[in-house]
């Protein structure tokens, strides 16, 4: 398995693109920013992207991803719980103080359980609403593998301040879908460093109250 996680744009959004060595296809995950620099790690690999997925639609994390299907022609996953927050973008580059990207509808919805990634690596959409309604992670089990998004970090979770982010339920989320998994789960958040599900159950404080 190709893994390659980098940060994208100003708010420093995890980018991942996981490849298969022997057919050369790949899957992006959270193309924010930074469109360019994905391309060309995609060009040095080889790799040919034939799905592009966004753990939640905030500008951070799905901001460079019309760009990316354009260049590529593969299609956008996105849960559709969050297509209100999609439709709030030029709110969100005003957080930033930044001009909104060019966002368009998904081509289907991240729904929870949908299988998703390239033929020799296949994973699973959990929906995981807490930060956003529509906010999901990818699991990988047989590769011990968790993409988090902004649900999970290295000894904290996801703001959920923002619309459509409820604190309850993103503990709940944390618990029931993720804190189940194997200790050994490699865990890459959507910002900062990688951790494991059981670095997090023993020590995370937001989930040990
Ligand atoms: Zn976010």
């Amino acid at each position: 398995m190709i893994l390659e996680t980098f940060p994208v744009g100003i708010l420093r959004c995890n980018c991942t693109i996981l490849g298969d060595e022997t057919t050369g296809e790949a899957l992006v995950v959270d193309p924010g920013d930074d469109v360019p620099a994905i391309l060309t790690r995609l060009a040095l690999r080889h790799l040919t992207v034939k799905q592009i997925i966004v753990t939640h639609a905030h500008i951070d994390h799905v901001g460079g991803a019309v760009l990316l299907k354009r260049a590529t022609g593969a299609p956008i996953l996105l849960n559709q719980n969050d297509l209100p927050l999609l439709a709030m973008m030029e709110m969100q580059a005003g957080w930033l103080r930044t001009k909104p990207p060019e966002v368009a509808p998904p081509d289907g919805s991240a729904e929870d359980g949908l299988k998703i990634g390239v033929a020799n690596y296949v994973g699973e959409v959990l929906h995981t609403p807490g930060h956003s309604e529509g906010s999901i992670c990818l699991y990988f089990a047989p590769q011990q593998l968790l993409l988090a998004g902004d649900t999970l970090f290295a000894g904290s979770i996801g703001r959920t301040d923002l619309p459509g982010g409820d604190s309850r339920k993103i503990i709940a989320s944390s618990h029931h879908r993720l804190l189940v998994l194997p200790d050994a789960t490699t865990v890459i958040p959507g910002h900062g460093h990688s951790t494991s599900i059981g670095e997090e159950r023993l020590s995370n404080p937001f989930l040990n109250r």
